[in-house]
């Protein structure tokens, strides 16, 4: 890992968003001040590429800062690392799908599930921190992303029997996590990676586990997400190897996105299935993403 006095450089990326954009007439704003290149390395201030992995993800050079920029304040951009755009992608529920997102503020998966789905389905969106839900709230709403249903809740407290999610095929769980994969503004680790006590790590680990459990249990879920910026085995491999010996008679972890060279921890009967990414190997934030998916729909499904 590199040192907190070492200069860390991560591109700028920003994803169109497709809900309020057209693609060609941002890709001729944004020439007017930058020039798009096929070449996949930055090498002036001023170009910018399309990602090579991800749909609709525009990569900049580090310095760049958008925020200040009109396309980002109207909502037009969302800004958004690499990294963070993996789970809805890998989710990637059909137009007119029933979606939860579990953990959702401050939302920018949850405005990227709402882009795959072109604004057609419902996604529930919860988040039991009221501050968080407000900016969640801001979000959609910016992002016009008009099929989201945000509400301050507890995930766990929610009933997979109710009728109202008896339609939900698609759960993405994004929870808490110790962020040690997150390499801050200053450029440096985060204050809490250093201060991640082995009891800290348990507790998240528990909490994870429990959460995708529950995700797991909606009677119609077909495919759940589980992501974390954390590089921790005991918050990725291990939450996804306790889930599996629980739920394997009605999921399998299926191997995400195949050509993606950085996959978790053989040493997991299902770590080579789930993707990992880190500054190192692709100059992102560290990230972590797996996959379950039903083997069979249960016979007393009622659509
Ligand atoms: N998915 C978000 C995004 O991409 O913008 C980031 C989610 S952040 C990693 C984790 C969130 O989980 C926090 O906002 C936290 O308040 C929320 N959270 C933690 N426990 C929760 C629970 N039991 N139910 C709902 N939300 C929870």
């Amino acid at each position: 890992l590199p040192t907190s006095d070492e200069v860390i450089s991560l591109p700028k990326y920003v994803r169109i968003n497709t809900l309020c954009a057209n693609k060609d007439d941002i890709i001729t704003e944004l020439n007017q001040q930058f020039h798009l290149t096929t070449s996949n390395k930055l090498e002036e201030i001023n170009q910018f590429v399309y990602d090579n992995d991800i749909p609709d993800l525009l990569k900049f050079h580090p310095s760049v800062d958008l925020h200040h920029n009109p396309l980002y304040l109207s909502g037009k951009l969302i800004i958004q690392d690499k990294a963070s755009c993996f789970p809805a992608y890998i989710l990637n529920p059909p137009a007119g799908s029933q979606v939860i997102d579990c953990c959702a503020a401050p939302g920018n998966k949850t405005t990227h599930l709402a882009a795959i789905m072109n604004n057609n389905g419902t996604i529930f969106a919860f988040d039991k921190d009221k501050k968080r839900v407000k900016i969640l709230q801001t979000m959609v709403n910016k992002a016009k992303a008009t099929c989201v249903r945000a509400e301050c809740k507890d995930f766990l407290s929610i009933n997979p029997m109710d009728n109202l999610y008896r339609k939900v095929e698609y759960v993405l769980v994004d929870p808490s996590c110790s962020g040690s994969g997150m390499i801050n503004r200053q450029q440096q680790f985060t204050d809490e990676v250093k201060s991640c006590t082995d009891k800290r790590l348990e507790q998240l680990s528990k909490f994870q586990i429990s959460i995708v459990k529950h995700a797991l249990s909606f009677p119609n879920v077909r495919r759940v997400v589980y992501s974390t910026c954390s590089i921790h085995e005991q918050e990725n491999e291990l939450v996804v190897e306790e889930v599996y010996s629980k739920f394997s008679d009605k999921f399998d972890v299926v191997e995400v996105m195949p050509g993606w060279k950085f996959r978790g921890r053989d040493s997991y009967k299902n770590g080579r299935k789930c993707l990992r990414m880190s500054y190192e190997e692709s100059q992102t934030n560290g990230f972590f993403v797996a996959c379950f998916e039903r083997i069979k729909q249960s016979d007393n499904v009622e659509m």
